[in-house]
Order: C-alpha cells, then structure tokens, then sequence
C-alpha cells in the first residue's frame, strides 16, 4: 500500500462518528469509550504484519521487526478530554498507522519500526498527565500518590487501573520497551497559534517548555463588608489580584516566549458581605530555558512577599508539580526540518508550550523529536479544535519522510 494521507483524514472522522457527540471526543482513559477506541485502533491494524503488546502500563505496541533490534518509535494517544477536539493525539496516532502499512509494503526494514499508543496522555479523570510514558521513561515516582488519587465520582485511581488490566505495581515494568529505542518520533496538533499565524501548515519542534505549577495560599482576615474601614483591612484577594497581573511583568521581562498563568483563585468565605479570608491561587509558568524559568519564578514569589506585605496578609507557596525544559535531539530536528520543507516547501521551528509523551521519551535519553500541523485558530481540548483536511494530509506526508530519514539515520549510526 503507498502512503495515501487521505485516508488518515476518512479515519479519523470515522473515529469521530465511533467515539465522539455533540459536545466533542468522548475518549477519556479508563472508560469504555476508550476501551471502544482502542478496540476500532486494533482492528485497523489487524492483518498487518505486526506483533502487538499491551505493556504493564496499559500502552498498546505494534512491532515490524526489521534486520535490528534497534527501533525506530512512532508514538501517540488515542486518548482526549471530555468534550475533546478529533485530531489531539488521535492524529498522531492515525498518522503513524499510515505510515506503518507504507513501511510494511516496503518489505523487512533495517531496523526494527513500532507505533505506541500511549495510555492516558491527558489525565483528565484523575488529573495526572503522561502516565503510560511516564511509566515507560522511568519518570513516574508517584506511585502512591497515582494510588490515592480518587475521580469526581469517588473511585480510586488504582481500581479504575485494575478495571482496565492494569497493576500499578508493576506499570513501571513498562520499561523494557524502551530497551532497544533509538528515536522515537511524534506528530501533534500544534494546539497554539504559531503556526496559523506564519501560513505554514507544519514545523518541526525544537522541545517542550520548562513548566513550574504552584498552588498559592493568601490568608488575611474575614471581617463585614459594611463595618470594616478600608484601611483595616486584611483582604486576601488583594494579595491573589496583585500578583495575577505583576505575572505579565515577569513573562515581559523574561522574554523568549515566556507564559506565565493565574488559572484560577478561589476565595473564602466567598460571599458578597465579607473581605476575602483565604484565597487559593494558582499559577503555571513556562519557559526553554531552565534558568530563566527559574528567575520567573523566584521573581513572582518575592512579589508576593512584597504583596504580602502592603496588604497586611500571609502568603504561602505550595508546589503542584514541575518538569525541566527538554530540548529535542539535534540531529532529528534537522531530519524534521528537512522533511518539511520536501512537503511543504517551507519549515519553521518552534518549541512547545503543552507538554506531550514525547518529553517523557526524551527524558529518559531517547532521540526525540515532534511534527506540529497548523490548528486552526490555536484551539484545542474543544469540539471547535480543527485543521484543514489538506494539512493533515501534508503532515502526514512530513511523517512518512521524516521516519524514512530517521529509519536510514538509525541504522548507518
Ligand atoms: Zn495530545
């Protein structure tokens, strides 16, 4: 079978029909829709010769032996939020699936090709991303944690693991599959604007931001609405309110695209007659480089010491979870750029602000690097996330020539 782009688009809506509605993609890990995705995952795969192997992590493994054990990794989730977008992680995965039958239609590689479809990227039932690649990289320490974690409805993570055949205790043996990776290769909506803004419909990615998570604690003092003076004030909110806007400063002033959100404060007692007592902030900052990441953030806590200070209240910071910049594998980022340009005359680089599997591939010292096609509009994780029909087509064409660069650099290495 020659590559045919085409049909990765008509799977993908077929997908879309089998596991989505009205309100978006319904694939959410450890649910049945999920388990419905996979299935419909495998049957397209069916009769293809691959060996297939669902790891102690739940990640699903197709395998073309080649002339060496060395491996080229193609990889994506079928996974997506509730009320997801059609092409995040799907894409990925749909992608790889046609450049596998291209690659088998070739006869014995000379090394060996395999596409992973890694279990719960998003964490959207219980809010801990990566878990299957992190239980391949080695990264996942919180076992314990990952244990205890319970879903909106009461149900510990560990026995919705156990539902799906998966024994947390021995997830980490998950890998040995990383054993014999020599690079491992991921295409992905760009879920940002970058892209759509230079018409280009696919880049090459250089990394994936440096991301610290903190939640922050402001106490001051509840007192009546009407009674207290304004200058008797210990208003928690004033100190949340401060520094959500000083964070802009610290984005500015670091530069290099740098993110930095207050997603969300909530306040207590929260009701229209007192000043603010307690008001929970959270904050997320980003960067590609590892010490400006690390000014942001002590810039933003000494603001709020500052804050802190002016406003009469305490401050307490509590870290949610961080990850270091991961830069992507040189020579691969060359392949990637080549590639690109063969399919679409003209390649951009740019890093990553959302996190993907591939960082947790990277991190465990595997030549990495990803594809981003064009999103329109930068959205994603909804119903209206979207790319033209002809991009995808043209992305996975950059899939197809970036794994043949990769498959003749693998093995002459
Ligand atoms: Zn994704």
């Amino acid at each position: 079978m020659p590559l045919d782009p085409a049909r990765t688009v008509a799977e993908l809506r077929e997908l879309r029909e089998l596991t989505g509605d009205e309100n978006g993609a319904q694939r959410v890990a450890w649910t049945e829709t999920w388990e419905t995705a996979r299935a419909w995952l495998r049957e397209k795969l069916d009769g293809l010769p691959l060996e297939y192997e669902r790891d102690e992590a739940g990640n699903q493994w197709w395998t073309l032996r080649g002339e060496s054990p060395r491996a080229v990794l193609i990889g994506g989730h079928i996974d997506s939020v509730p009320n997801g977008g059609w092409l995040d992680g799907a894409m990925n995965v749909m992608a790889g699936v046609e450049v596998l039958r291209r690659v088998v239609e070739e006869g014995t590689p000379p090394v060996t090709v395999r596409l992973v479809d890694w279990a719960d990227e998003e964490g959207a039932r219980f809010g801990r991303s990566l878990f299957g690649s992190s239980a391949a990289s080695g990264t996942m320490a919180d076992q314990q944690e990952i244990r205890n974690r319970v879903d909106p409805d009461g149900i510990r993570w560990e026995d919705a693991l156990r539902d799906h055949g998966v024994d947390l205790d021995r997830a980490l043996e998950a890998r040995r599959q990383l054993e014999h990776a020599s690079a491992y290769l991921e295409l992905h909506i760009e879920q940002g604007p970058v892209l759509e803004s230079m018409k280009l419909p696919v880049g090459a990615v250089i990394g994936t931001f440096g991301v610290e998570r903190w939640q922050i604690t402001w106490r001051g003092q509840a007192a009546h609405a009407g009674s207290t003076p304004m200058d008797k004030r210990r208003d928690a909110l004033a100190g949340a309110a401060k520094l959500a806007l000083e964070i802009r400063d610290v984005a500015a002033r670091a530069g290099g695209g740098a993110v930095c959100t207050s997603g969300g404060v909530v306040c207590k007692p929260g009701i229209v007659t007192s000043v603010v007592e307690t008001a929970v902030q959270l904050l997320d900052q980003r960067h590609m480089d590892a010490d400006t990441l690390a000014t942001m953030l002590r810039e933003a806590r000494e603001a709020s010491e500052r804050f802190a200070r002016e406003e009469d209240v305490e401050v307490e910071w509590d870290k949610i979870w961080s990850i270091q910049p991961i830069l992507f594998d040189e020579r691969l980022v060359d392949l990637a750029d080549d590639a690109v340009r063969e399919v679409a005359g003209e390649s951009h680089r740019l890093p990553s602000g959302p996190l993907h599997d591939a960082a947790e591939v990277a991190r465990a010292g595997v030549p990495t690097v990803m594809l981003f096609s064009q999103s329109l509009r930068g959205l994603s994780h909804t119903k209206l996330e979207d790319t033209e029909p002809a991009h995808i087509e043209l992305a996975v064409e950059a899939l197809d020539r970036l794994t043949s660069k990769t498959i003749a650099w693998v093995a002459d290495t």
